[in-house]
């Protein structure tokens, strides 16, 4: 696949002010709660009803979904406001029944977006559908694992196409519920500028309180839009409660999201951003040549370590290094997860450069 700028035509026919929104709950529970909050969200920055249809359960014995007399709601929905309908595909069936129900976005989770079996069998179901499709990126961090998938549908003929980041499943803790990893979703950009890039803050935060911050990062990036979870009782939603947010809240977050134009042309900012950016040069040549200084002097060490038969690993440094290294990085701004994971990284280079010196 190439990028081209037909990708994005049918994001661009929609004429949009505003990044693009597909808002809705996590899972359709009852008539009356899809054509509420479609309601609700009729007259806002919402263009696109999302409701999970068919719920894909990391554990057995929670909420799976009311099945295909949802679509009949989401329909009805879709009759009552003028807003397109969207839901999550898991297989070929399931796009046989949303097709039926004249779905018009269709997406691919992330636990289908993991297996190419399953992938090929729905993007064959799909085959030449003129619907819109997105997909999801896969639970582990794997931009070709994403990427293939997005082949296979283009390869079958669809060719109104997207991509949703909604964050990497990490053994590691922190704050969010699946980990951001921006580099990836931005990597994805540079390759495929026009491929609509979608951000579903709601899985990446697990948290509402944490919905509006990577909105506005995801704006940073240039993001197209949004996919956001969205329910009038976020409490009481049968599935995913602590990450909805009211349809309230979501018309006060779209006035306050700040919007980044994708290229400003006046010479002042311009001639500003060059400025910064020669200095951004001139600091990352920096940080070469004193990576560089550092593996020098571990050499030395290696050396040293050679000739007294004295382990490369020794612990109690390692981690006497890495504290005090993290409480200078507080003092100086830097998050603990940043100072964290560049130390791993220099560690790792350290290591691998006493390797060299000790076998030689
Ligand atoms: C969802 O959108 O409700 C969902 C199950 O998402 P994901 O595939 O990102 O986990
Ligand atoms: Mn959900």
């Amino acid at each position: 696949m190439e990028n081209k700028k037909e990708l994005r035509t049918w994001l661009d026919e929609m004429q949009l002010t505003h990044p693009l929104v597909i808002a809705g709950p996590c899972s359709a529970e009852s008539e009356e709660q899809v054509l509420k909050i479609a309601h609700q969200l009729k007259n806002t920055d919402a263009t696109v009803l999302r409701a999970g249809i068919w719920k894909p359960r990391t554990r057995p014995g929670n909420f799976e979904g009311v099945g295909e007399i949802g679509l009949k709601w989401l329909q009805k929905a879709k009759a009552e406001t003028g807003m397109m309908i969207a839901t999550e595909v898991a297989n070929p069936a399931h796009v046989e029944l949303a097709l039926k129900h004249d779905v018009d976005v269709l997406w691919l989770g992330a636990r289908t977006t993991v297996s190419p079996f399953i992938v090929q069998e729905i993007a064959d179901a799909l085959k030449g559908t003129d619907k819109i499709v997105l997909v999801k990126n896969p639970v582990n961090p794997d931009l070709p694992l994403w990427l293939g998938a997005v082949e296979r549908l283009y390869t079958s003929n669809i060719k109104k196409l997207g991509v949703i980041h909604r964050g990497f499943s990490s053994f590691e803790k922190s704050k969010y519920r699946n980990n951001p990893e921006w580099q990836i979703p931005i990597d994805l950009q540079n390759r495929f500028p026009d491929l609509p890039l979608i951000c579903d803050p709601s899985h990446i935060a697990g948290t509402r309180s944490l919905i509006f911050d990577i909105c506005q990062t995801a704006l940073d990036f240039n993001f197209d839009g949004f996919m956001v979870e969205t329910h009038f009782d976020p409490d009481n939603a049968w599935s995913d409660a602590k990450q909805q947010i009211t349809p309230e809240t979501l018309v006060q977050m779209m006035i306050d999201l700040k919007v980044r134009k994708r290229q400003a042309s006046s010479e002042d900012y311009l001639s500003e951003l060059n400025k910064l950016r020669a200095n951004i040069d001139i600091l990352d040549d920096k940080l070469l040549g004193l990576l560089s200084k550092r593996m020098e002097v571990a050499d030395g060490i290696g050396l040293l370590k050679k000739e007294n038969n004295v382990s490369i690993l020794q612990t109690n440094r390692w981690n006497e290094i890495l504290g005090k290294m993290i409480l200078r990085g507080e003092e100086k701004g830097l998050s603990e997860e940043f100072v964290l994971k560049i130390y791993k990284a220099i560690h790792q280079e350290s290591i691998s450069h006493q390797k060299k010196v000790i076998i030689k």
